[in-house]
């Protein structure tokens, strides 16, 4: 709460941009490198059906455009020269011009199928603990083993937490659970990917031949079990957005739901614990882990050769819920 203020939102603006250009300038190389994760670069198009809202969103794409995030108001006839295939129930929207997306399981095989041409060693194994010396993480020890390093990278997303208390570490964290159903694409035959604004629902069309439709962010323990009742939410937002398209409610098992990394403040955590020297923290991404994951590895592998980081990593500096005594 102390960190929802204007003032930490316009601080954090730049950073965050800063990142999320690294990040979509390291996507564009892995595009040109890496086998096909469908890497789509046609923006999001944002849709209102509230004057109140829209003209929020007008005004702020005003503001963005002049940070150098191009954003369109788009009117009804506008958005159906490019939607020409779905009927929305919106008096408007906003497109942004520069967002790309992927296809995340894509993207996932890709990295995998790079690594291992890259000779790294992938243990599929829980972490259970770290052990500690002299300042230093000596070990960690999972379900089946103790293994030994000179450098170990703390990137366990809302589990992170958790974690970081068996080595006497606390990052402020929480876990913001969302769900997302996947549909074939004829469900709802969108070119772009849309958010409606006043639902907070994401509808995002994948690999050409899916519709992914997600959102919510509930605050509950991880072993909480998931709510039907918030996916029917989603599906009831995205019936009266887009009242042409037939989403049936799918079973619960069909329902993939997500923990998302929370910081404090809405930043990343990324830099080397003041704590323990060997340790190198990557968390806390929020809603916007996908979009900012390039740019963190980056980071992560300057932080840990100890050359000058890409981006000014101080306002995503993890000792910076230190108490000073
Ligand atoms: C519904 C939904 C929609 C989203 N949409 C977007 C979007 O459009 N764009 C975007 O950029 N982001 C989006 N996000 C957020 C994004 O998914 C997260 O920010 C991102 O996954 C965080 O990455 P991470 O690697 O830090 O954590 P995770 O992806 O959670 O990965 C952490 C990994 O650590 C493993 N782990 C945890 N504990 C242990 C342990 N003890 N031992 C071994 N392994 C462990 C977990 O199994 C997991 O594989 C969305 C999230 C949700 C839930």
């Amino acid at each position: 709460m102390a960190s929802a203020t204007s003032k930490h939102v316009r601080n954090s603006t730049q950073p965050l941009i800063d990142i999320a250009r690294l990040s979509q300038n390291l996507y564009e190389e892995w595009c040109a490198e890496f086998s096909p994760f469908s890497y789509e670069r046609k923006g999001l198009i944002e849709v209102y059906q509230t004057e109140k809202a829209f003209q929020s969103a007008v005004s702020h794409a005003r503001t963005a455009t002049a940070t150098g995030l191009p954003m369109e108001p788009l009117n009804r006839s506008e958005l159906h020269q490019l939607e020409p295939h779905v009927d929305f129930n919106v008096i408007g929207g906003i497109h942004v011009l520069t967002d790309t997306h992927v296809y995340p399981s894509g993207l996932m095989n890709s990295l995998l199928q790079e690594a291992l041409k890259m000779g790294v060693q992938i243990i599929e194994s829980e972490a259970l603990s770290f052990t500690t010396y002299q300042g230093k993480i000596v070990e960690l020890r999972t379900r089946e083993q103790s293994l030994e390093a000179d450098l170990f990278i703390l990137a366990a997303g809302a589990w992170s937490r958790d974690l970081s208390s068996s080595m006497s570490l606390k990052i402020p964290m929480i876990a913001g659970r969302g769900y997302s159903i996947t549909y074939p694409l004829a469900v709802c035959p969108l070119a772009h990917p849309v958010y409606l604004g006043e639902a907070s629902v994401a509808f995002t069309p994948m690999n050409g031949d899916k519709v992914r439709v997600g959102g919510t962010m509930e605050i509950v323990a991880k072993n909480t079990p998931p709510q039907m009742s918030r996916v029917r939410g989603i599906l009831n937002s995205a019936r009266r957005f887009l009242p042409h398209c037939h989403f049936p409610e799918p079973k619960l098992e069909d329902v993939w739901y997500g923990y998302r990394p929370c910081s404090a403040d809405g930043l990343p955590y990324i830099g080397r614990s003041a704590t323990w020297q060997n340790l190198v923290i990557a968390t806390g991404h929020s809603m916007i882990g996908i979009s900012l994951g390039p740019a963190t590895g980056k980071l992560v592998a300057e932080v840990a050769e100890e050359t000058t980081p890409t981006v000014n990593l101080t306002p995503f500096n993890p000792n910076r819920f230190h108490k000073t005594s």
